[in-house]
């Protein structure tokens, strides 16, 4: 019988959440005390403006499986996360919000499940209840968007709240991309994964940290860091181009053919829509490309996902 404590990490990203968390470490404490494993808490401050940092180091001098990284400035959840993720050692880490959208009445079901020998286990958001929104309509429209481009598949309504074992955890660290998107990259290494529904709750307070400029950047983190299909668009579209040039061509040397050459009007109109057409589909093919470039660019100088503050996490 194994008589050593299985070491779980608990890793929480938080930017400006100071009227939060205390609350959100009380309801996980709630629900891991009642376990027989050995839990740590990486709390993850992305840069946060308010009081987060203070709440949280109030947190974590009453609670010495805390650690509190704290990056320097706002790299954004992902990188966060990321940062969380590196610091573990426990053999299995569970990654949740921050803000009481993931229910930690959940954990005790998700080390079930690693127990019976799943190396990934993600939940995924039940939107269906939900009522209409702005952002419940977004997500399910960009789910479907990257799923039809992207040969990695990725659920609807996958969010970062999951569980992982060492192995799964010490493949995503040998992935070192600065674009990241973490439920592709998940879903990317493989390994047994099972999929564990959830319903989501309202945010203990506060409002979303996700703005919209932050939402668009990961939906571009996601489709031009999965699919090189936004390459092929340009591509396909060249070629229709050169295929109707072609039917062009062939049509007006049907007026030459039957001598009705005088009965070509000289077409301004048309030789301008064409112009535009043309100039436009290179002007987007330019982009495209433009933003691989891009991409590459970054990838190539190999920057730091995020940066540490201060001392390492004590352990
Ligand atoms: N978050 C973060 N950095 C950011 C934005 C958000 O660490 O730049 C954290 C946030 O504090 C929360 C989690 O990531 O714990 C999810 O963010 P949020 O709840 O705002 O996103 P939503 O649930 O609206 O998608
Ligand atoms: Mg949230």
């Amino acid at each position: 019988m194994k008589t050593e404590k299985t070491r779980v990490d608990i890793v929480v990203p938080i930017y400006n959440e100071a009227g939060v968390v205390d609350q959100t470490h009380a309801r996980i404490c709630k629900v891991v005390d009642a376990l027989p494993h050995e839990f740590h808490f990486y709390y993850v401050d992305d840069g946060s403006s308010d009081g987060t940092v203070d709440t949280l180091r109030k947190i974590a001098d009453n609670d010495p499986r805390i650690s509190l990284l704290q990056l320097s400035r706002n790299f954004g959840h992902q990188a966060a996360l990321t940062a969380g993720m590196d610091a573990t050692q426990g053999s299995v880490v569970i990654t949740m919000d921050g803000d009481g959208q993931h229910p930690p009445e959940m954990i005790p079901q998700m080390l079930d499940l690693i127990a019976q020998g799943y190396d990934v286990v993600q939940t995924q958001r039940m939107d269906e209840a939900l009522p209409a929104s702005f952002k419940k309509w977004t997500s399910g429209l960009f789910y479907r968007f990257i799923n039809s481009i992207s040969g990695t598949r990725i659920l609807p309504g996958t969010a970062d709240f999951r569980a992982l074992t060492r192995q799964a955890v010490d493949a995503l660290k040998q992935m070192p991309e600065y674009h990241r998107f973490l439920r592709g990259m998940v879903s990317w290494i493989g390994y047994k994964t099972v999929i564990l529904p959830y319903q989501p709750e309202e945010r203990i307070s506060g409002v979303s940290k996700y703005s919209l400029s932050k939402m668009t950047r990961l939906a571009m983190d996601a489709v031009f860091s999965f699919s090189l299909v936004p390459l092929y668009i340009g591509l396909s579209f060249g070629a229709l181009l050169f295929c109707l040039a072609a039917v062009e061509m062939l049509y007006v040397l049907s007026f030459w053919v039957t001598g009705r050459t005088s009965s070509l009007a000289p077409g301004w109109s048309s030789l301008m829509f064409v112009i535009l057409i043309v100039s436009g589909m290179l002007m987007a093919l330019l982009g495209f490309i433009g933003v691989y470039v891009g991409y590459i660019f970054q990838e190539v100088k190999r920057r730091p996902i995020y940066l540490l503050k201060g001392d390492k996490p004590n352990e």
